[in-house]
């Protein structure tokens, strides 16, 4: 078996899924399971209508219901002819998940309430709207897909929107899932199945959800329950470049590169994975291929194993919206205890740390700027002095054993001569090294920096 995700611009529209369709057509020798986001901007639209539901503005909320009910019957005349029966079937099935998401929209804006578990079953739409449409239309075009329920076998905590898999639970189950799911009331089993990314739900069936772009973790989760050959991430990119293709100029696509690299990558802002994908897959050695579906015969990239992986820089991520918070202790308190005070502090708050850098009586601490921090300020405040940096970025250099390159350092540091640099902090693993900077300056200095690691012979 293979599973093959597809992300929101790979079923963007008729067009697009026809394209997707035919890369499926290919692998039906490999028992595919497919994964499906959302149609791109959807999930983005349902958080609006969550907004809008939420602050009791209902007729924008149901403008943008009915906008998807439109747009998803729009899709579908183009995906299956209109006097074939399963045109009938996607439509009415398209119906009845728009109306249902009205009612909810009507049930939130008279309680004037929306709970985390009902936002968890609005944004779930979009992904319930493409895997039925892109389900009946591969039907329509003769390869023969059984849905698959995510909530069935994507089991999760009760962390609604951002559920954490219990990956030795969906092991188990997933086997007999998948084999009922492949054969329905049917003899023979079908060619492929479709399930829907992102979705996911406790084992009581409570719905949740996996975060943002977490169609690629279910890929993972999937891929790690029924031990997949390959698991393909179909995109809209040639792979894994050496930076965001959309952010820094020639860029290039990279063959290969470790679980590691990928993992510190998408942990360091790459959008190109979600940051937990690697996990399920390493524990099988289970290879990923990221590919583009606009260019299915592109050279994509491989994530394998470290050990067969070359060691040297291989990408730039960044996080372009972070604020540093600076603390300094008044109290006369040793530095383990001020440290671990502020560390069960940003627990209690739920808040990830994500750089940190301390000296005896100073500690400076990175966290995304949407990071609700007001609450964590006013308990600091009681034993520290503290004083937040607003509008910073993040930028961090990743690949195998990288820090061990004589000059790289030289070359990084050269090249930011000029630039005020806030942080700076060089994990552990010696693979990536992060640095602070004003975010203004994040576009030149990511160009200029990528040009000097990727378009400039080392300095031996
Ligand atoms: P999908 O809808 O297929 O999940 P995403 O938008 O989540 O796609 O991820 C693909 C995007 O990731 C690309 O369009 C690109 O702009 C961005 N990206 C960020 N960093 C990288 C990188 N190092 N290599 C390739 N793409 C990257
Ligand atoms: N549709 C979801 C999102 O936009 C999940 C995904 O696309 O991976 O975040
Ligand atoms: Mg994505």
């Amino acid at each position: 078996m293979i599973i093959m995700k597809f992300g929101g611009t790979s079923v963007a529209d008729a067009e697009a899924i026809l394209r997707m369709m035919s890369i499926v057509e290919e692998k039906l020798n490999k028992q595919p399971i497919i994964v499906v986001s959302a149609l791109s901007k959807v999930t983005d639209t349902l958080y609006k209508i969550c907004d809008y539901a939420e602050r009791c503005e209902s007729i924008e909320a149901l403008m943008l219901v009915e906008h998807l009910r439109e747009r998803h019957k729009h899709v579908a005349d183009g995906l299956i002819a209109a006097n074939n029966p399963l045109h009938t079937s996607a439509c009415q099935k398209i119906d009845e998940l728009c109306n249902q998401l009205k009612k909810l929209v009507e049930v939130i804006c008279d309680l004037e309430e929306l709970s985390d578990r009902s936002r968890a079953r609005i944004i779930a739409t979009g992904e319930y709207l493409s895997s039925n449409l892109i389900a009946f239309a591969l039907n329509a075009h003769h390869i023969h897909t059984h849905l698959l329920d995510a909530r069935k076998i994507v089991l999760t905590d009760t962390n609604h929107l951002k559920g954490e898999p219990d990956l030795p639970r969906i092991s188990e189950i997933a086997p007999k899932i998948i084999q009922q799911a492949l054969y329905g009331m049917e003899q023979q089993p079908a060619q492929a199945l479709i399930t829907q990314g992102f979705v996911s739900a406790t084992e009581s069936g409570i719905p949740t959800v996996l975060g943002r772009g977490g169609s690629d973790y279910t890929a993972a989760i999937l891929g790690m329950a029924v031990q997949a050959e390959n698991i393909e991430i179909w995109t809209d990119v040639d792979g894994i470049h050496t930076a965001d293709p959309r952010q820094v100029k020639n860029t290039l696509s990279l063959p290969e590169v470790s679980f590691e690299e990928a993992a510190e990558m998408a942990h360091f802002g790459a959008k190109v994975l979600h940051p937990s994908t690697i996990e399920p897959a390493v524990g099988q050695n289970i290879p990923i291929t990221v590919l583009n579906s606009q260019n299915p015969s592109g050279p994509g990239t491989r994530i394998l194993p470290n050990s067969s992986i070359p060691t040297g820089v291989k990408s730039l991520s960044c996080k372009e919206h972070i604020l540093v918070i600076n603390i300094f202790s008044t109290r006369k308190i040793n530095a383990s205890g001020f440290l671990s005070r502020i560390f069960e502090l940003f627990s209690d708050h739920h808040l990830p740390i994500d750089l940190i850098s301390t000296s005896e009586a100073n500690v400076s601490i990175t966290l995304s700027a949407e990071a609700n921090i007001d609450r964590l300020l006013e308990d600091l405040a009681t034993f520290a002095m503290v004083f937040v940096e607003t509008n910073k970025s993040q930028l961090s250099i990743v690949g195998k054993e990288m820090a061990l390159m004589p000059d790289l350092h030289t070359r990084i540091f050269q090249t930011l001569a000029q630039e005020k640099i806030y942080m700076i902090s060089q994990g552990a693993g010696l693979n990536n090294l992060s640095l602070v900077i004003d975010r203004d300056r994040l576009n030149p200095v990511m160009n200029q920096l990528h040009h000097t690691l990727f378009y400039h012979e080392p300095c031996h």
